[in-house]
């Protein structure tokens, strides 16, 4: 019994690691901010993953993200903790979620333009249920039915749960080296592949690297230099490009240069 528990949560949580680094070098550096391109095969992959272990219709995931940077913490931003509270962005983020990714006039108006949906969506992505249904099968093929199906459920609350700590506690505790209301939860970079580092992020946000600073680890990172080696990715800028929000020792520097 513990055995199964143990190898179930196991299991799940690799299941997750995945989805996270689909999620963050794909949906979000890849398509959400253009920080690199991918070779079409590479980006098939990337689609085939998210779809089997998360669902999301990469369109609506990019759409809702570029409306978060476009508003962060104003009435239109889709999930401010500033102004929601950090507990029920936590615990709601799906929902606030679905509210833009649903409402298909502000999809078409944030990734209408460069993310249309192509024959691929209409035939496999855009159902979501199809691709959880064929990644749960995949479990449960290769665990047997109590490991698949509870390590299925567990990469389900978890995903969720760390998806809603980026929103919320990455908006609310930690330190904030640039001046933007994210924060940089180390602990949760870890388990995101990278997407704890938010400060950075919200500072450069076509930066394909999010970690900035000596000691920061951002795991999402090494694949993509790993792809960019093989010739499978381009990376947008060697440099980060800092957006208004720049490092308060910059700006000293500046206003005293
Ligand atoms: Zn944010
Ligand atoms: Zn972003």
């Amino acid at each position: 019994m513990t055995r199964t528990v143990l190898v179930a949560v196991t299991v799940g949580f690799a299941v997750t690691q995945v989805a996270n680094f689909a999620t963050t070098i794909y949906l979000h550096r890849t398509l959400a901010h253009r920080a690199l391109t991918l070779h079409p095969s590479m980006a098939v992959g990337f689609r085939v993953l998210i779809w089997v272990t998360t669902g999301i219709r990469p369109r609506q995931w990019a759409a809702v993200h570029r409306k978060h940077h476009a508003f962060t913490d104003r009435p239109e931003d889709p999930h401010s903790p500033a102004r929601l509270g950090w507990v029920r962005v936590q615990l709601t983020n799906v929902m606030l979620y679905r509210r833009v990714a649903r409402d298909r006039e502000q999809v078409v108006r944030y990734a209408g333009r460069d993310l249309p949906p192509d024959r691929l969506d209409r035939l496999l992505f855009d159902h979501a249920l199809l691709g959880l249904g064929l990644g749960w099968a995949v479990l449960i093929l290769l665990c047997g039915w109590p490991i698949g199906v509870s390590a299925g459920l567990f990469h389900v609350v978890l995903y969720l749960g760390l998806s809603g700590s980026v929103n919320a506690v990455a908006h609310t505790f930690g330190p904030r080296p640039y001046d933007n209301s994210a924060t940089n939860v180390r602990w949760l970079a870890w388990m995101t592949a990278g997407e704890g580092l938010h400060n950075n992020h919200h500072a450069a946000p076509t930066s394909a690297r999010f970690a900035l600073a000596p000691g920061e680890i951002d795991l999402g990172w090494y694949p993509i230099r790993f792809l960019e080696a093989l010739g499978l990715a381009g990376v947008r800028h060697r440099q980060p490009h800092f957006v208004s929000s720049r490092h308060p020792a910059d700006r000293r520097h500046s206003d005293h240069g």
